[in-house]
């Protein structure tokens, strides 16, 4: 008899929900369920509920770990490659680095191959999504801050530290920039983030006289969200307009300065803000043209990205059949 086709695990490891997938070796999802990430007593029950999880559920579908070539998992931040550890994450509760592949693989007795999550978005994409197939392409995630990847010749860049691709620290405002998590100002995060489109309204807001869709809202709830600036600005509302069109200059700008440095087939623009659609990228693709060199403005294309939230365990299963399938 034939050896049944293996499955790949996935696993998209985040701050607040874990979310897993059984793939086939063609990246199709066959099965996927989350659950939550247990950040209590510094992290320490993560990578057993993972585990157990994952058998849990080939339980359920009557397999065994005999079924899996391995597991990928994505990260919430820097990895150091050569040894497979994760450098402090606080918001998992891991509070020194923490020795991920190895305690996974230990707990689980599969291969695994660990990466950091805005990575995994980008190779999902590449795979699978708005990439299609493209061996160079750059992978934006837009939610409650900015994440990159950058995928040169098919492999992901990772450069001296494992830091390579963070645009969203990027500097786009050099003189009075908001100040960054990250210790600078000016960031693209603190600007182009769900969180800095907000932070660009409100500015805004404090100015503008009545009359504007945008400032009634907030003045109801004394709050807004940046899908409420989008909705706005699609109402024709001038305020909301003025700050896309902002938001729009500051990612162009980014982006053609990536694009110069990398010309890759696509940029793809991912994460929550994403869901503005042309509203924002149709801004953010002409200031894009205008900042690029000119060949890299007509031959690099930016898209919305294309799988939504499976981009990560998509990516992180590419991984695994990129690095375990030639063992078999
Ligand atoms: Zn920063």
């Amino acid at each position: 008899m034939m050896a049944k086709e293996k499955w790949i695990a996935a696993v998209d490891l985040g701050g607040t929900s874990v979310k897993l997938a059984f793939l086939n070796m063609d990246g199709e999802i066959l099965d996927h369920w989350s659950i939550p990430t247990d950040r209590s007593s510094k992290g320490r029950n993560i990578v057993p509920d993972i585990a157990k999880s994952i058998f849990e559920t080939l339980h359920a579908k009557q397999e065994t770990k005999d079924r899996l070539l391995g597991i990928g998992l994505g990260a919430p931040g820097p990895i150091d490659y050569s040894t497979g550890r994760i450098y402090k994450t606080v918001n998992l509760g891991w509070e020194d680095d923490y020795p991920l592949k190895q305690a996974l693989e230990k707990e689980t007795g599969l291969p695994v191959v660990v990466e950091n999550d805005a990575n995994c978005a980008a190779l999902g994409e590449m795979w699978k999504g708005a990439g299609n197939g493209a061996a160079n392409l750059v992978c934006v995630t837009l939610g409650t801050g900015v994440g990159g990847g950058v995928i040169a010749n098919g492999d992901i860049v990772r450069g001296a530290k494992g830091a390579a691709g963070e645009i969203g620290h990027i500097v786009v405002e050099i003189e009075d920039g908001f100040s960054c998590n990250c210790g600078k100002k000016g960031c693209l995060e603190t600007v182009a983030s769900a969180t800095g489109i907000v932070r660009l309204a409100k500015v805004e807001l404090e100015r503008a006289d009545s009359g504007s869709i945008l400032k009634e809202k907030f003045n109801a709830n004394q709050d807004i969200s940046a899908k409420d600036v989008f909705e706005a600005a699609d109402g024709g509302d001038d305020l909301a307009k003025r700050i896309v069109d902002r938001v729009a200059f500051y990612l162009g700008f980014a982006l053609a300065n990536i694009g110069n440095s990398l010309n890759p087939d696509y940029i793809v623009v991912g994460g929550g803000v994403s869901n503005a659609g042309s509203t924002l990228l149709d801004p953010v693709r002409k200031y894009f043209k205008q900042y690029a060199f000119p060949p890299v403005g007509e031959s690099t294309k930016i898209e919305r990205a294309s799988l939504g939230n499976s981009a990560g365990v998509i990516g992180a299963g590419w991984l695994v059949k990129k690095e375990f399938s030639r063992e078999q």
